[in-house]
This record gives C-alpha cells, structure tokens and sequence, in this order.
C-alpha cells in the first residue's frame, strides 16, 4: 500500500491551506493516510514527516499495520501531549467536519496563544477523489462479489419468498463470496414498492408480473461497491418494460458522456434528459451517481449542482432512475473508474430486463 505517497500528497497541500501542519482526528482519514484499521488514531501531518498516534490498546496493532512511521502511544488526552510535537507550528490546521466546538476550544486551552487553530475542510476527502491501483483493485473485488451474489439470488426467486429474506440470502451470499460485511442495508423492493427510491425490506410476497429491485453491495478490505439492477418475475406491466428501456438508455448516455474533467452537472443533464424526452422527468427524483470508496456515499457528484470536474480516477456511480407510485419503478446503476478519455464500468453484470 503506498500510504506514504498519500501523506506526501497531504503535506504538499499544507502551503495552499496556509498552515505548517495539520491534525487528521477523522478515523476514516487515519486509515487512508497510514492503514491503521483501530478505533483510535490521529496523523499530525508536517511538510517533512508525519506522526501516527494512538493510545496503549493499539501500540501492538499499529506496529504491525502502520510500519513506516514514527509513532507516538499517548496516555493522557492527546491534546496534553500535542504541544510537544509542535516545535516551531505556529499554524496547526484541523479537520472542522470532525472536531466539535467542545474539542476546539479544549485543544486550543491546552496549546496556549503559541499555536493558532486554522480550520479546514474537504482536504483529505479531496484526495480521497482520486484512487490509486491498491483502492481501485478493492473496489473491483467488492463489485466481483456483488456480481456472484447477483447471478445467484436469481435462482432463489419463487411466489410467496418476501422482500426480508431475498435481503437476508443476498447478505449470505456476499459473506460467503468473501465479503469482510454488507456496503449498506440492502434495498429490496417487489412491484409497488419499487416506487420508492430506498424501500426498506418488509412482508411484501413476491407476485406474478412483479418488478424486483435490488440495491446493494459488498465491502472488501474497506472499500465499498454499489449496484443496482431491477428484474422482473414473470412478464411485467408494458409500462415498466417501456421504463426499463428509458432508465437502461439514459444509464448508457451517462456512462458515455463520463470523463476525466467533465463537471458533474453535465452528465447528470445528459442521463436525465433521455428521461425528460420520454415524458418522466419529474420521476427521475434525485441526482444520477457519487463517489464509492472507503465510504458508500463521497465525492465527487453528478447532481444538477455540482459545477466541479470530475477527476481521473474517481469511481463514481451512474444511477438513474424513475419511480410511479402505484406501479413501480426502475433504477440501474454501476459505478465506473473515470479515465482520461471516458470510463470503464467496474461490474460485469448484464444491464438488459431478466424476466424470471
Ligand atoms: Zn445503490
Ligand atoms: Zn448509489
């Protein structure tokens, strides 16, 4: 794992946020800079180096998983011990989505009027955009499980079966594919219920004719996938295979519009305008995909919003959908590794109508 060529990547950001060092408290964070999968870790990241910190539980554990740093056991509060590792820190930058105002104010007590605290925000979850070989091969692994899982659960469809165990055998399956747990609480919808975006399993039987969505996705060595696909049992209502086509055509023109650069607006305009045509667009009811990494749900976006370019090397999901109340819904999606001249879908799962 090259976690120091993410630190370096961290400290060569350090003069743009006008600070000499800064302090990474977020757990998650901890784990991309350094491979420390504990409960408690902090990184103080300088120009030159980096100290990993940690309390006596993990002392052991980080000599193993975080090798190529100096590190640092605390036993009282970090923030009493801090002040040694600042020589010559006059601005110490902080992560202002993790730390509370309570922490804030403790920490800038215990350093005194010698250390001013710069917040910051996005730093890492910038770099976090863009995933290197190690994160990429995760990812597929993730997606490769979701796929065996996907193939499988498709023999266990029968009249009667409910929403609550297809969920239950999906999660079977993924652990027995070699997923370290769940990427999220499956989604399982049959007919109506499809009609909501994220339908928690319930009692619903399975019916002739249903639609069968199905959201979800395994996690691998940390990393998430996300995949969508909606089946039929038996032969739907000719509504929803008219959707399935519309979703399945917008999906495509999406995927073909994502490259490295492109802003996120403009690719959820292109996959949401094949949906407008058809006369759906107020069923199309969020944005078209996020990134999927060490979080289900991070940047970048493609959202009507979103005026920032998509880097290379993001793994985003492509996700439209439409949803009628009373009837069902549709929705596909695949996540993607933006490259310099379009994307690759990660997954190898047929995106055409299964009819069981
Ligand atoms: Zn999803
Ligand atoms: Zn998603």
């Amino acid at each position: 794992m090259d976690h120091h060529v993410r630190r370096r990547a961290l400290a060569a950001r350090l003069d743009d946020l006008s600070v000499d060092a800064l302090l990474v408290t977020r757990l998650l964070h901890t784990r991309y800079l350094t491979g420390f999968t504990g409960s408690n870790g902090q990184v103080l990241v300088r120009p030159d180096a980096a100290i990993f910190m940690t309390d006596g539980r993990y002392t052991e554990q980080s000599r193993r998983e975080v090798p190529d740093m100096e590190r640092v056991t605390y036993a009282n509060p970090l923030r009493e011990e801090l002040g040694a590792m600042l020589e010559g820190v006059r601005r110490l930058g902080f992560e202002a989505d993790e730390m509370t105002v309570a922490a804030r104010d403790r920490l800038a007590a215990a350093l005194g009027d010698g250390v001013k605290l710069v917040p910051t925000t996005e730093v890492v979850e910038k770099l976090r955009e863009t995933k290197d070989d190690d994160e990429r091969a995760a990812i597929r692994q993730a997606q490769a499980i979701t796929d065996a899982a996907f193939e499988q659960i498709l023999d266990r469809f029968a009249i009667g079966v409910t929403e609550q165990q297809i969920a239950r055998q999906l999660e079977t399956l993924m652990l027995d594919e070699g997923a370290e747990g769940l990427a999220f609480d499956s989604i399982v919808a049959f007919g109506e219920n499809a009609a909501e975006p994220h339908h928690e399993p319930g009692h619903r039987t399975l019916e002739e004719g249903d639609v069968i969505k199905m959201d979800f996705g395994a996690r691998f060595d940390g990393y998430h996938a996300d995949f969508t696909r909606t089946v039929a049992f038996g032969s739907p209502a000719s509504e929803l295979k008219k959707i399935h086509d519309i979703v399945r055509e917008s999906q495509q023109a999406g995927i073909d519009a994502v490259r490295a650069g492109v802003v996120g607006k403009e690719v959820d305009a292109v996959s949401r305008a094949v949906i407008e045509r058809a006369g759906y667009g107020d069923r199309f009811v969020h944005s078209l995909g996020h990134g999927v990494g060490l979080e289900i749900h991070e940047g970048p976006n493609f959202a009507r919003t979103v005026d920032d370019p998509i880097p290379a090397g993001a793994v985003m999901t492509v996700e439209p959908g439409i949803y009628i109340p009373g009837l069902g819904g549709v929705r596909i999606e695949d996540m993607v590794e933006v490259t310099e001249d379009g994307c690759a879908v990660v997954g190898t799962s047929t995106r055409d109508l299964i009819e069981l």
